[in-house]
């Protein structure tokens, strides 16, 4: 075996013959050792060495030592508390590692862990399981676990790459983001960082709005060359941001894609239901449920504050974004010389949702900004005064026996909205009338509730505490076949329903069967792109042919602008001004112009900052 410096002397910190292997999991050094004695001082022995490499460790007993599989599992199961709430154990035993998958983590204390690892020889690690279950989260965890081998031997290989130092010779002297997409628009953001060490794909997603080779971002620039990319960072869950991802797969990539463990588990979902969408639609994606698991298999996950090494050079902290469910702001420390914040999609004052985000950050030089509402006109109202007029509306819709159909994207404005309905139901400024969904937005409201690290603090507390936000006897799941019944019924209702633009899912059948009654309510309370038919609504149009059915439009429809995930031109200026220290440049992406011109104007005069609006292929120097 041919070994990195760095392995060679960690060797030399242990005693001869008392280690079997040092192995890699991406930028984590793992030890296996022989001794017994040294596996229960594994923690302290982790410290040491962390300290004098500057790198985290973990100690391991060699797979060689451990009992049987179903020795561990029984031992696992007479020890462990009952009130943990035991749902799954995975035993992985070539990494001498098990999964216990629980309801009560927070239950589940550092002795009991340590008990549990000298009883084992096994290291523990713990995951929440959701309040009910989700298939997605037990098909994804079902999967990676059958995939360890392969991921061990994957990690190891990353691992190699970052740790093996900085070459004699650096590819180049420069830094340099050159945008694949999301430039002077809404939608398929992906840029390329390029840095003296390293090549990575900064988000990767499709245009949804978009027709043709526009749907996707730009890769014939001379500087993009897939064999060179490194990694790939995703901020969120959105297809806008990930939906590209699996096409990377399909020629052939196989590098690391970095990325928060809601936003995997999201991702793939919505992933699959892009398949499903387009099939539908007699289109084909351009990727299939192969490519989704090859993404799987590829990705690493952290959490939000985690400092991690993702390339020789390059250094990634993720950060609350305060847009969905674990989006990131995304800071790369380049070199320890140059420092970029990507705010990928951003809110400033979240709702019920998420929390704020932070603007302290170490060091920062470039800001890349998103304007989708960075517009002279882009003030959205207070939260509250919308929350009203909205309820108002619902009210009166409802009164008057007609329906409230809102598009929503599968992730985030869907569970927002589902908690603001659902507490006007139960404080009955609303009557309490079924409110529908589908099945994927129910697979996402479960996602929710195995991350409540990631929500909150308010909704963190009632999830731990064991209550479902997302589960009330008036949220009904509806199957595709409903929905003309639904529609056609007197019963007053709501229906909640992807995707958030119209431009395919439920959202549209529901409108066909609903939008020649002029007592319905169409309440759009996000994002609409140019070209989709929620925008053709909101701009007018009156007639429109939804499978070859002529439809008119004669129910009422209304835009609620502050229930955005993202945020308006006041919260951007509020986040550039808050934050520490302040960038020297801004590049602002994501926004149809005239907005980013008129945001960076505005950046420009209060905070006299450099600000660049790219087009789509233009590269900037950095440093
Ligand atoms: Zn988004």
């Amino acid at each position: 075996m041919i070994m990195l410096k760095i392995q060679e002397d960690i060797l030399k910190e242990f005693p001869l013959g008392t280690v079997s292997d040092v192995k890699f999991e991406a930028a984590k050094i793992v030890i296996y050792v022989k001794d017994k004695e040294l596996f229960a001082r594994g923690f302290e022995i982790g410290k040491q060495l962390a300290q004098k490499f500057k790198k985290r460790f973990e100690i391991r007993l060699d797979p060689k030592f451990l009992p049987d599989e179903h020795i561990i599992v029984e031992r696992i199961k007479n020890t462990l508390p009952r009130e943990v709430g035991l749902r799954n154990i995975y035993v992985e035993k070539h990494l001498s590692t098990v999964v216990l998958e629980v309801y009560h983590p927070e239950k589940l204390d550092k002795e009991v862990i340590n008990y549990l690892r000298t009883l084992t020889f096994c290291n523990i690690r713990v995951k929440r399981a959701p309040l009910k279950s989700s298939k997605t989260i037990d098909v994804i965890r079902e999967y990676l676990h059958r995939q360890s081998e392969y991921r061990s031997k994957f990690l190891h290989e990353v691992g190699k790459r970052i740790l093996s130092g900085i070459y004699d010779k650096p590819r180049r002297d420069w830094v340099r983001i050159s945008v694949l997409g999301a430039g002077r628009e809404v939608g398929r953001s992906a840029f390329l960082l390029q840095t003296p060490e390293s090549n990575i794909i900064i988000d990767f997603g499709v245009g949804v709005s978009n027709v043709g080779s526009d749907a996707y971002p730009v890769l014939n620039l001379p500087e993009f060359d897939i064999d060179q990319i490194d990694a790939v960072v995703i901020s969120h869950a959105h297809l806008d941001h990930i939906g590209f991802l699996p096409f990377l797969f399909k020629i052939g990539w196989r590098g690391p894609i970095y990325l928060t463990e809601p936003t995997r588990d999201l991702g793939a979902l919505i992933l699959l239901d892009y398949i499903k969408v387009a099939m539908r639609q007699l289109k084909q994606a351009p990727f299939s449920a192969k490519e989704v698991k090859e993404f799987l298999k590829h990705t690493i996950t952290l959490d939000y504050g985690e400092v991690t090494d993702i390339t020789p050079d390059i250094k990634i902290t993720f950060q609350n974004a305060g847009h969905i469910l674990g989006s990131a702001m995304i800071h790369m420390n380049i070199a320890n010389k140059h420092n970029i914040l990507y705010t990928g999609d951003l809110k400033v004052f979240p709702g019920r949702l998420l929390d704020k985000p932070i603007t302290k950050f170490p060091r920062l030089e470039t800001l890349i900004i998103e304007s989708t509402y960075g517009g002279k006109e882009d003030y959205h109202p207070p939260r509250q005064d919308v929350e009203k007029e909205f309820i108002n509306d619902v009210k009166s819709t409802l009164k008057e026996g007609g329906k409230v159909l809102i598009p929503v994207l599968a992730v985030g404005r869907a569970q927002e909205i589902l908690l603001e309905l659902s507490e006007a139901i139960l404080n009955k400024e609303i009557p309490e009338v079924p409110i529908y969904i589908e099945g994927i937005l129910w697979e996402t409201s479960m996602i929710h509730t195995a991350y409540p690290e990631f929500l909150s603090k308010n909704l963190q507390k009632e999830i731990i505490e064991g209550k479902n936000p997302f589960e009330q006897e008036f949220i009904m799941r509806a199957s595709p076949k409903e929905r003309k019944n639904i529609m056609e019924s007197e019963e007053p209702a709501i229906i909640v329903a992807t995707s958030g633009m119209m431009n395919g899912g439920p959202i549209v059948d529901y409108f066909k069967y609903g939008a020649e009654n002029e007592k319905n309510l169409l309440a759009f309370v996000s994002y609409q792109a140019k070209g989709t038919l929620g925008r053709r609504i909101l701009d007018g149009e009156k007639e429109f042919i939804l499978d070859k059915e002529r439809v008119q439009v004669k129910l009422k429809y209304k835009k609620y602008d502050g229930f955005s995930g993202h945020a308006d031109r006041r919260e951007l200026v509020h986040f550039v001004g808050r934050l520490s220290p302040r960038p020297r440049q801004t590049i602002i992406v994501h926004g149809e112009p005239p907005k980013p011109f008129e945001l960076a104007s505005k950046l420009k005069k209060t905070f006299n900052i450099e600000t660049y609006i790219p087009k789509i292929g233009d590269a900037i120097r950095l440093d």
